[in-house]
């Protein structure tokens, strides 16, 4: 199966299912806006609860936040976002789509790299044992030439993004000879410069409504409320503000399912430091960041640190950890130094002293941040894009299994009667009843007991119990393991602390490091 077609079969996997449905979908649907399903919402919830509680209960000096969406207009000015907010786009002339100048170039140099990796491969083959790869790479006449037209390109659109240049955006396009894939042509028209903000009016009559905007990221309310928290929880340097909420982005491409939507979710973290202690912060934030997505065991090659090309005009030092998703390595988090740009701005724009005073060094100062972004839907698209198996068994049968992390799966337990009647049903609800307060427990009673698994098994359920008419005799059901698929016979009263021990927020939360 091809990456694509996995990547199609997830996407309909995630409808049939009840995790993602397409935004009022009997109208056809709206560009970029998904909503959750009922088992969606469940892994949502649990992927925000992982974070929240890796950021606000591991770490004593970081505290939690929930800021309106809509802020006062100035704040949007103050941070940047109305002047600069911008994706360079262009349309092809043929096809009439639009695409993002940037996005078309990166995905150019991603093509070098996998031609790259492709010869290195063939010549493995080739050679067998006697590969030495390093040097194939040193040597390689065809190697070589790629890669030095990669670079080549790569340092000229660093610096056309730098400059703002969207003359030379287009340029590179040309000269690379890039064609749309629908049209397949190089019809393309000028590079222009597009505000990614929603706005809206605020208030009832013409003349004394406002214009302002959906946030495009969580982060400022944050900056705006730093004092208040700092103040009132008598907060000491260096501390950091966690918030989870909606940000909306009129994006100018919006394909690849939940990866970039309109209206999206973000959690992100500020951290607030002693200026000239960034740089620290950010490397020690970029290793607890990248623990936190390890802990989830999907494999820890498939994520990488990318480092910006282009520096966002806040920034002094960013980067983003990449999740190798079915269509490539792609952003997932970004980890960036602000500097004291954002709260240095609203100093400026609301004319109040935003400072903090440092009791060790006996002086005021506006402090640095830190920050972690990263997208829930996105992170919700790499658990899936992981834990999605097809899998052969034996005597021929197959099955589709999400191996979410149990911690994260949005049922625990499928309590199951092997038969509708006997009072197995009645046991079975019982079971439910002990269980339900501290997870969440479903109950199936239809079709043949493999059938059940199997259905228990799409959703990523990691544990199924069997009540049978042993049960009735002995007090002991059948524990069946989603990976595995083990099957155990235990004590009805042992089954809280077995549940307890597979599902808990406790394991995962200990790998990552404090
Ligand atoms: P990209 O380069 O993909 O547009 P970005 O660098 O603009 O992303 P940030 O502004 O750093 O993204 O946002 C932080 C995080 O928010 C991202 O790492 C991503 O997980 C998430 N995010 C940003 N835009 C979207 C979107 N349109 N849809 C879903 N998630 C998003």
């Amino acid at each position: 199966m091809t990456q694509e077609e996995l990547f199609k079969k997830l996407v309909a996997h995630c409808k049939e299912y009840g995790f993602i449905f397409p935004s009022s979908e009997i109208y056809d649907g709206l560009g970029a806006v998904y909503d959750y399903g009922q088992n969606g919402v469940e892994l949502k919830n649990n992927i925000k609860r992982y974070w929240w509680d890796s950021m606000v209960k591991l770490h004593e000096n970081i505290v939690g936040l929930d800021a309106a969406i809509f802020m006062h207009p100035r704040t949007w000015e103050a941070s940047g976002h109305v002047g600069a907010f911008n994706d360079p786009l262009i349309d092809n002339r043929d096809s009439k789509k639009r695409y993002r100048a940037d996005v078309l170039i990166e995905d150019w140099l991603a093509k070098q790299d996998e031609k790259i990796e492709k010869e290195v491969e063939k010549a493995r083959k080739r050679f067998g044992d006697s590969f030495d790869e390093e040097k194939y790479r040193a040597t390689s006449p065809r190697v070589a030439e790629t890669a030095a037209k990669r670079d080549a390109v790569h340092t000229r659109f660093a610096e056309a993004l730098n400059a703002n240049d969207l003359a030379e955006l287009r340029q590179i396009i040309i000269d690379c000879e890039i064609v749309c894939p629908i049209s397949g042509t190089r019809n393309w028209t000028e590079v222009r410069q597009f505000n990614l903000m929603f706005s809206t009016q605020m208030g009832s009559t013409a003349d004394g409504a406002s214009t302002i905007y959906l946030r495009p990221e969580t982060a400022q309310g944050i900056f705006v409320n730093f004092l208040n928290v700092q103040k009132t929880g008598r907060m000491k340097l260096p501390f950091g503000i966690a918030q989870i909420g909606k940000a909306f982005r009129n994006e100018i491409v919006a394909r690849q399912f939940i990866f970039r939507m309109r209206e999206f979710e973000q959690m992100e973290m500020q951290f607030f430091v002693r200026p000239g202690e960034e740089m620290r912060w950010w490397q020690q934030w970029k290793e607890t960041r990248m623990a936190w997505h390890r802990a989830l065991g999907f494999g820890d090659d498939n994520y990488r640190f990318h480092d910006h090309d282009k520096l966002a005009h806040y920034a002094n030092a960013a980067t983003d950890i990449e999740y190798n998703f079915p269509f490539g390595f792609k952003e997932v988090e970004g980890i960036h130094s602000r500097t004291d740009y954002d709260l240095g701005r609203h100093q400026e724009y609301s004319g109040k002293k935003i400072q903090y005073f440092d009791p060790e060094l006996g002086q005021s100062y506006v402090p640095y941040v830190v920050e972690t972004s990263i997208g829930v839907d996105r992170m919700f698209l790499q658990i899936m894009s992981a834990a999605y198996t097809e899998e052969k068994l034996e005597g021929g049968e197959e099955r589709v299994v999400l191996r979410i992390p149990a911690p994260l799966a949005p049922t625990k337990v499928a309590v199951m009667p092997l038969v509708k009647k006997d009072g197995l049903p009645e046991v079975a609800q019982r079971i439910i009843d002990m269980l339900k307060f501290d997870h969440n427990v479903a109950y199936d009673e239809k079709d043949s007991i493999g059938k059940r698994y199997r259905r228990q098994d799409a959703v990523g359920t990691p544990l199924c119990v069997t009540v049978d008419h042993q049960t009735l005799e002995d007090n002991t059901v059948t524990v069946r393991h989603r990976d595995s698929m083990a099957q155990e016979r235990v004590a009805i009263d042992a089954l809280p602390a077995l549940v307890e021990a597979e599902v808990s927020f406790r394991s995962l939360l200990s790998k990552v490091k404090a």
